[in-house]
C-alpha cells in the first residue's frame, strides 16, 4: 500500500506546487517510477507546467449522476425537497414548477427514493477530465481539471483519487489552496501532510486555520517554512510554542524564484536550495521510518 504524503498550504503563492513538484523529481530518481504525484487543484492544475516532456497518456471524463424531475408525473408533494439535506430542489405547486439545482446536487440519490410517484430519473453530467503523463520516469504525473462552471470539486478529487493506482510505493497529493472542502478531501486518506508557509503575517494567519484543520482531522502533519530569510520570527515562534514539526525551510533565493518562473524546478536548483530539499527528503525518511514505512 502507498505512503501517502498531502502538500498543502492555507493560501495560494506560498509555494505548494514548488515543494510538491520538486519533491517529486527528487524522490523518483530513488523511487524508480513507484512515485505518484497527483494534481488535486482541480480548478486550476498546473503541476504539468513543470513537466514540459511529459506526454498525455490518457484523458477520461468524469461525471455526475443528476436527478431530474419530470413535470407531468409530478404532484408537487415536496417529498423529494424535504429528503434533500442540499437544498438542490425546488418545488412551487402554485406554479406548477419542480427543478434541481444541479451545481448543488450531490448526487446522493435520497430523492429518487423519496418519490413515490416514479417522477424522478436521472442524467449525466460532465464534471471535468482526470489526465495521466508519462514523465521521463514513468506514468507518473496525474491531474484533475474541473469543467468550467462545475462547483464539484469534493466530487472531481474522489474520482481523481479513485484511479490513482495504489501498488505504487508513495503518492503525493497536491493540495489545492485553502481550508475548504476540497482540502479536506484531498488530505483525508493522506499518511502525512506537510503544510507550505511563509514567514509573514499573512502565511502566519493561514497556517494557524490549517494547522487547527488538521488537528480537527487528526492528521500527523508538519510545516515546511518557503522564502526563508523574509519577513519575520513569529511563525518559526508559533511552530515552536505548538511543538509542530518543521521538516524544512527553504530559503528566499531570487534565481529560484526565476527557475520557478520559467517552469525550471530542479535541473537548475541553487545549491542552497539543494540543500534545503535534501534536508527536507532526509526528515521524511526519518517519518517513514516514525510509521514504520520501508521505502
Ligand atoms: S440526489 Fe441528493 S443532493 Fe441531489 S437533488 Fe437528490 S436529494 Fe438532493
Ligand atoms: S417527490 Fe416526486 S411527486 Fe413529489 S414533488 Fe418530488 S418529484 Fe414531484
Amino acid at each position: 500500500m502507498a505512503y501517502k504524503i498531502a502538500i498543502a498550504s492555507g493560501k495560494g503563492g506560498t509555494g505548494k506546487t514548488t515543494v510538491a513538484v520538486s519533491l517529486y523529481k527528487m524522490l523518483c530518481r530513488e523511487l524508480e517510477g513507484q512515485i505518484r504525484l497527483v494534481d488535486c487543484d482541480v480548478e486550476e492544475p498546473n503541476d504539468s507546467i513543470f513537466f514540459p516532456e511529459a506526454k498525455k497518456v490518457s484523458e477520461e471524463e468524469v461525471r455526475q449522476r443528476i436527478p431530474k424531475i419530470n413535470v407531468a408525473d409530478c404532484t408537487f408533494c415536496r417529498q423529494c425537497a424535504d429528503y434533500c439535506e442540499f437544498n438542490a430542489i425546488v418545488v412551487l405547486p402554485s406554479a406548477g414548477f419542480a427543478e434541481v439545482n444541479s451545481s448543488l446536487c450531490h448526487s446522493c440519490g435520497a430523492c429518487l427514493e423519496a418519490c413515490n410517484y416514479g417522477a424522478i430519473t436521472e442524467y449525466d453530467q460532465v464534471i471535468g477530465k482526470v489526465s495521466c503523463y508519462q514523465t521521463s520516469v514513468g506514468e507518473g504525473l496525474m491531474e484533475g481539471r474541473l469543467k468550467i462552471g462545475s462547483a464539484m470539486q469534493t466530487l472531481l478529487i474522489k474520482e481523481l483519487k479513485k484511479k490513482v493506482p495504489l501498488n505504487v510505493e508513495m503518492i503525493l497529493y497536491d493540495a489545492p489552496p485553502g481550508t475548504s472542502c476540497s482540502v479536506v478531501e484531498t488530505t483525508n486518506d493522506s499518511d502525512y501532510v506537510l503544510l507550505v508557509t511563509e514567514p509573514t503575517p499573512f502565511g502566519l494567519h493561514d497556517l494557524k486555520l490549517t494547522v487547527d484543520l488538521m488537528k480537527e482531522l487528526g492528521k500527523d502533519f508538519g510545516v515546511i517554512i518557503n522564502k526563508a530569510g523574509m519577513g519575520n520570527d513569529d511563525v518559526y515562534r508559533f511552530v515552536e510554542e505548538n511543538a509542530i514539526d518543521l521538516v524544512g525551510e527553504i530559503p528566499f533565493v531570487s534565481a529560484f524564484a526565476s527557475c520557478y518562473a520559467q517552469g525550471n524546478l530542479v535541473e537548475d536548483m541553487p545549491m542552497e536550495i539543494t540543500d534545503a530539499f535534501n534536508a527536507i527528503v532526509e526528515k521524511l525518511r526519518h517519518r517513514l521510518l516514525v510509521d514504520k514505512v520501508s521505502l
